[in-house]
């Protein structure tokens, strides 16, 4: 797999250089000013760059499992703190899209935990770390009845994750008052990739609506 990505550099630097190495040597000399950024899922299928089509120095992005923003007053915010912290003070975007999408492992794993500690099962499935990352999120799902035998279970743990993430960002003080100066829009969105649909949260609403295209 290593050699692929060693050809796959190769075709890079063959072909997308060739055609665009003045951009390139652009951001190499006068340095990045991306106007997005996104936050989103570590997932492999989740690929910001093809999914909207953009190039080098177009998106600043952040990628952890299940596209957490943990508030701003978490111990365990310093990773995703430093990204937001810089790109809304240093770099200024514009735009900060927080994307979740189908089939999440991380969510799923949020689930797990919670249905887990209901029933005293700690030592279920023991992890270094993932637990106690996607637990960050638990307060999102307060109000989800994981044992509901609801077909839509996933979507919902899934899009209720976005939207804490979403509202977590408006924790970060110098944020918060970038969005109330209107500098700033925050976007919470769910890809669902078998669908190829794309989905927002609605305006004055935490529900969720397809995208008009
Ligand atoms: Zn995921």
């Amino acid at each position: 797999m290593v050699k692929e990505l060693v050809n796959g550099f190769k075709n890079f630097r063959d072909s997308y250089f060739e055609k665009r190495s003045q951009v390139l040597q652009q951001l190499a000399k006068k340095g990045q000013s991306p106007k997005t950024m996104v936050i989103c899922c570590s997932d492999s299928r989740v690929e910001p760059s093809i999914l909207f089509g953009t190039g080098p120095g177009d998106l600043f992005v952040v990628r952890n499992v299940a596209n957490l923003v943990p508030p701003f007053t978490s111990k365990d915010n310093v990773s995703i703190g430093s990204a937001l912290e810089y790109a809304v003070k240093i770099l200024r975007v514009k735009d900060i899209v927080v994307m979740g999408h189908a089939h999440c492992g991380g969510v799923a794993a949020l689930c797990k935990s919670i249905n887990n500690d209901k029933k005293g099962e700690v030592k279920d499935n023991p992890s270094d770390f993932i637990k106690s990352w996607v637990d960050i999120a638990k307060p999102a799902l307060s109000k989800i009845d994981l044992d509901h035998n609801d077909a839509n279970i996933e979507v919902t743990s899934e899009r209720a994750v976005v939207l804490y993430s979403y509202s977590n960002l408006l924790t970060y003080p110098w944020l918060n008052d970038a969005v109330s100066k209107n500098s700033l829009e925050i976007h919470a969105w769910w890809l669902d990739f078998k669908s190829v649909m794309l989905w927002k949260k609605a305006q004055g609403s935490d529900s969720f609506i397809p995208m008009d295209f």
